[in-house]
């Protein structure tokens, strides 16, 4: 792993002026903050950096303001969902750099903290235009950056202020890194990587990088559908990419060459229509799904031979669920693997990392989320790290 320095490189900060990129992109409803998850994963660092004295100002972004003040996505609507996971009182701060920061900064004691104003308000942001770079770090004497789901963006507050200030990684920033870096940085080998969802199109980097890096790629979901259609096999009505079949069959010879073994479902749960327990409902050989109907989940043996692979594996990386997990029973193929995987994890013999808005939404519903060892939640920055990118926010904290 690329070295960046953490809060631990820190010498005294009593007095000094933090500057804290940190995730608010909260969800919300009528102006209230409905789920705080993100709140509570900036909270160890600022705590932190305000319990050893100094005074914290707090950079995120809201929404897509695109350059403007827009009123509905100030940031001064945050302050009270803060207020409250950090225990303290919190300022709050119109805007991000100039004169009334500064005024703000005189006020603020040690350990004071403050929010500052949607970044996205400011054009230079999304530019990451040096101007604006400059006149923000020239309020602060340090720059740390907690907001890993953000790293895959080169804005001036998630890159060019590393380059000006004195950088760090934050806690929640240097814990996503370091699993990370587990799962398929440094690995223990065997690893195996879990790859579900509805498409390939939207994850074809994924599976490139993967084959390349792992020893058992296990493909479900929508996406093996066009896989099988790839080898011959007829899919029926199934969700599948006819015109991505070549690419699939790229993919496997890669594999391949790699000595990467593929599983795709050989056993799968069909049925003539989408919907909860349909009366259509039959379990069957991959090689006999009729034309009327689609393949909605994998198999309960085919999972269970899936398991056997995990149990043979030190190290696993999952994106994506198996089957169409939001309706039942659809959901069974990811539960069962998603289950052996937690229970393999406590046992101690494998490395679990999770990430995707609907894998970790399919873990939570199998009851299995805290038994992985790392989950992330930041969708795009997991992805485009699965994908083998340098993401430019990480790459600014080493440079
Ligand atoms: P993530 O958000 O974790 O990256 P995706 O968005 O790629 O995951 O995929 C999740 C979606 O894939 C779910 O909505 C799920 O219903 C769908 N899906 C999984 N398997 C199938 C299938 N066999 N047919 C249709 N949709 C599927
Ligand atoms: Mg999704």
């Amino acid at each position: 792993m690329s070295a960046f320095k953490t809060l631990d490189d820190l010498g005294d900060v009593t007095g000094k002026v933090a500057l804290v990129r940190v995730d608010l992109n909260l969800p919300m409803q009528d102006a209230v903050v409905t789920d705080d998850t993100r709140i509570r994963a900036a909270a160890p660092t600022v705590l932190e950096l305000s319990e050893r004295g100094a005074k914290v100002l707090l950079l995120a972004h809201f929404g897509r303001p695109k350059g403007e003040r827009v009123s509905t996505q100030s940031l001064s609507m945050v302050v009270g969902a803060v207020e409250k996971v950090l225990g303290k009182e919190v300022m709050f701060v119109p805007e991000i750099a100039g004169d009334v920061v500064k005024q703000a900064v005189g006020i603020l004691r040690a350990g004071d903290i403050a929010i500052l104003e949607n970044t996205r308000f400011w054009k230079g942001e999304e530019k990451n235009d040096p101007e604006l770079v400059k006149a923000i770090a020239a309020n602060a004497d340090f720059y740390v950056n907690d907001a890993f789901s953000a790293a895959h963006r080169a804005h001036a507050t998630t890159e060019g202020l590393a380059h000006v200030l004195p950088a760090y990684a934050g806690r929640s920033m240097q814990a996503e890194l370091e699993a990370l870096d587990k799962a398929l940085g440094t690995p223990e080998k065997p690893v195996a990587a879990v790859v579900g969802g509805a498409k390939v199109s939207s994850k074809l980097d994924v599976l490139k990088h993967l084959v390349t890096q792992v020893d058992h790629l296990i493909i479900g979901g929508g996406m093996a559908n066009t896989f099988l259609a790839a080898k011959g096999v007829d899919v029926g009505k199934s969700l599948c990419e006819h015109d991505l079949t070549g690419t699939a069959n790229e993919i496997l010879e890669t594999a391949d060459q790699s000595g990467c073994t593929v599983h795709l479902p050989y056993e799968v749960v069909v049925s003539k229509e989408f919907a909860a327990n349909p009366p259509s409902l039959r379990t069957c050989n991959v090689h006999e799904v009729a034309a009327d109907e689609m393949i909605l989940d994998v198999g309960p043996l085919a999972v269970e031979a899936l398991s056997d692979v995990l149990k043979t594996c030190r190290t696993l990386v999952w994106n994506g669920p198996l089957g169409a997990f939001e309706t039942v029973p659809f959901d069974a193929a990811t539960v069962a693997l998603a289950k052996t995987a937690a229970a393999l994890t406590r046992e101690g013999s494998l490395v679990s990392v999770a990430g995707g808005g609907d894998t970790v939404a399919a873990l939570n519903h199998a009851g299995v989320a805290g038994d992985f060892s790392y989950i992330s939640t930041a969708g795009g920055a997991f992805l485009e790290w699965m994908e083998g990118k340098e993401l430019p926010g990480v790459a600014a904290l080493s440079a």
